[in-house]
């Protein structure tokens, strides 16, 4: 190919030869003018000797700027970018999920450009977009007040206004750091030094007069940042180090259209309203009390019901589907922990040990060890494989103070914890019931939707890994034969894998959209081998089992505090603490009431009866704050005809009907696990 012409390959397959230098932004134009102004970024999949295309692609060796990057994949940039070598070229709107990220990111840059104009004193940190938003890092002497965010917020106002275009800029490294010195910039000098190399042109990003060290890419100007907010300020230590000047960290978010921030807003709401911390008081399921510790969770007789329904539902399962159950100390001598490699690579996440009289034990962190010492106690044969071996299994891990969250981030939490120990031959039958399983998990508790990832190896990262290449050729495809047999969509992620094997993901959705990673199916070939297990194969030779870890609730701590945000506390019938309150209309009727009462019990169903000297309405209230699915409400005439009037949770008054016809109703309800009443 001539030099001063390249091959620009289009999604529709169209190949557009250009001279060296376009921009997408020029290739969008000659497309449509309005195609062009709807674009934010562009994304490049250079082709071709990848490596070498990349480097003349970037300016210096700007690609080492923010750590290893890989050069044949595909990466956004700035519309206005030369393209300088044969690619693939992928016009990125605002619908992408990424162009989101750039927005973010460019109103990181608004923001930082309204306090260096409100506060010029202020120095400068970083900037990223994150998952919710973006956040940037300020060094200033004075705090900020909520006065001073109100005037950031407004001056954000207008630098959005002028929009002003976003202009990359280079300019020679030792430059930039002589004149980052002279200006006391510590936190750019150090972002500089670390990102790139001596000799390097550092790339920087101008709005108006603002300039940041950046490497984009960013939104066409800042007009394009439509609606961004300041949500939070919080202090941060530079560098994490509390040795270090103090930071202040100003959080906000960013979209492209007012609608969707009020959207996102909305979304907010609704999720604090189902906070699972607030719900848990509320509806007394559970609490964390401050004399016993952060992040141990206490369960309350309405929380310990369900978990009680929780618990039985999974052990008959397992049961059901070949498991055996098992059960494990809570603390086991150090030796064992340094066998099976805790004590090296999980320590930090460990409790310190314990000294007893004959020796030193530590808390278990995971259940694998112990059900390895049940397997291990028995000579196996292949005749016996697999040997599935499951366990609510409690595990006490360290999290820094700080971090913990409600049910969802703690430092005592029961696994639905199963091993299984198979042949090579088993992994694809045994992969295939781990995800039957899960997907009965994720149905039964009301979860409609999932999404699952696949996380593999590195082949050219050899080194990295324990087990063998056909080992993990063997567990790959198993997994991946299992998916496929399944139908299940999935996303492959290379290199996420742990060094002990491969490993699905299932991510719930739950009700309001957002994901929750709850169930895991782990490949080991590490323990496996640190503990020496075997079985004797057909042809009399012993051979190592292949092992994997599966737990489907995950934790039951977790799976219950999503439970409880999934449902905004008002459970399905099986699973509600209180199935059926009783409301007596007055004193004569609490006959009546033992006797509905005694029937319902009966029945096997969950019931409180208020005979408190109260209102009948206020009864009722206190019922359906409780968010209890049936309330039952009798007088005299229900009495004397032997029924009761219904009112159902979402539904209202539903009329008179007798009782022995409800109690069908609700018994068939729970049987089915239905999440209609
Ligand atoms: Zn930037
Ligand atoms: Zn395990």
């Amino acid at each position: 190919m001539n030099a001063q012409t390249i091959a620009v390959h289009l999604p529709d397959g169209a190949i557009r030869e250009v001279p060296a230098g376009t921009t997408p932004l020029e290739i969008a134009n000659s497309i449509s003018p309005r195609l062009a102004a709807a674009c934010v970024v562009a994304r490049l999949t250079p082709l071709g000797g990848a490596k070498e295309i990349a480097a003349a692609q970037e300016h210096g060796s700007e690609a080492a700027m923010y750590g290893a990057e890989d050069a044949a994949a595909p990466r956004l940039v700035d519309l206005t970018t030369p393209l300088i070598a044969d690619t693939k070229l992928e016009l990125v709107k605002e619908t992408d999920p990424e162009a989101l990220k750039v927005v973010r990111h460019s109103a990181a840059h608004v923001l930082a450009t309204a306090v260096l104009e409100l506060f010029p004193e202020t120095k400068l940190g970083h900037g990223p977009a994150t998952d919710a938003g973006f956040f940037y890092d300020f060094h200033r002497a004075k705090p900020f007040t909520p006065e001073d965010l109100a005037l950031i917020q407004a001056k954000m106002a207008e630098v959005v206004a002028r929009d002003d275009k976003f202009v990359r800029e280079y300019e020679p490294r030792e430059q930039a750091l002589t004149e980052f010195d002279r200006d006391g910039d510590f936190m750019k000098t150090h972002f500089v030094t670390k990102f790139t190399a001596p000799g390097d042109e550092v790339s920087f990003y101008r709005n108006g007069k603002f300039v940041d060290f950046c490497r984009g890419p960013h939104v066409p100007s800042t007009g394009r940042v439509k609606a961004v907010k300041i949500t939070s300020l919080a202090g941060a230590y530079w560098l994490g180090d509390e040795k270090n000047p103090q930071l202040q960290r100003i959080y906000g978010t960013a979209f492209f259209s007012q609608k969707a921030m009020d959207e996102h807003f909305a979304r907010l709401e609704e999720a604090a309203k189902r906070d699972h911390r607030l719900l848990g008081k509320q509806l007394d399921l559970f609490s964390i009390q401050e004399i016993a510790g952060a992040g141990l969770i206490f369960w309350h007789p309405k929380g310990g019901i369900i978990r009680k329904i929780m618990e039985d539902w999974m052990r008959e399962e397992c049961l059901r589907r070949g498991y055996s159950l098992v059960f494990t100390p809570h603390v086991m001598r150090r030796e064992l922990w340094k066998i099976s490699g805790h004590e090296g690579f999980y320590s930090g996440n460990m409790y310190t040990p314990m000294e007893l009289d004959d020796a030193e034990y530590r808390l278990k962190p995971m259940n694998c060890p112990g059900h390895i010492l049940i397997y291990k106690n028995s000579p196996r044969s292949y005749r016996d494989l697999p040997v599935r071996l499951a366990e609510l299994g409690n595990v006490y891990r360290y999290e820094r103070s700080g971090t913990m969250h409600g049910l969802l981030r703690v430092r005592g939490f029961t696994q639905d914890d199963a091993h299984i120990f198979c042949t090579p031959g088993q992994i694809e039958d045994e992969v295939v019931a781990c995800i039957d399983f899960a997907e009965a998990v994720l149905k039964t508790f009301g979860f409609l939707e999932f999404q699952v990832e696949l996380s593999t190896w590195d082949p050219n990262d050899r080194a990295h890994y324990a087990g063998s290449d056909d080992n993990w050729n063997l567990a790959v495809s198993g997994l991946k034969n299992a998916l496929e047999r399944k139908g299940i969509a999935y996303k492959t992620i290379p290199g996420e894998a742990a060094f002990y094997g491969p490993k699905i993901d299932i991510k719930l959705v739950d009700v309001l959209g957002r994901l929750w990673q709850l169930s895991t199916v782990q490949f080991d070939f590490n323990l496996p081998a640190r503990f020496e297990l075997e079985y004797v194969g057909e042809d009399g030779e012993r051979h190592q089992p292949v092992m994997v870890h599966r737990a489907l609730f995950g934790s039951v701590e977790r799976f219950f505090g999503v439970l409880i945000e999934h449902y905004a506390g008002a459970f399905p019938l099986w699973l509600a603490p209180v199935q059926v309150g009783l409301v007596p209309i007055s004193e004569r009727h609490h006959e009546y009431a033992k006797k509905v009462e005694a029937e319902l019990k009966a029945a096997g169903l969950r019931v409180e009866v208020d005979d408190r000297n109260e209102k009948m309405n206020g009864k009722i209230r206190d019922f359906a704050n409780q968010k209890t699915p049936y309330i039952l409400v009798f007088g005299d005439k229900e009495q004397e005809a032997g029924a009761v009037s219904v009112r159902t949770r979402g539904k209202g008054d539903q009329g008179s009907m007798p009782l022995a016809e409800f109690i069908a109703k609700a018994k068939a309800l729970v049987a089915g696990q239905s999440t209609e009443l």
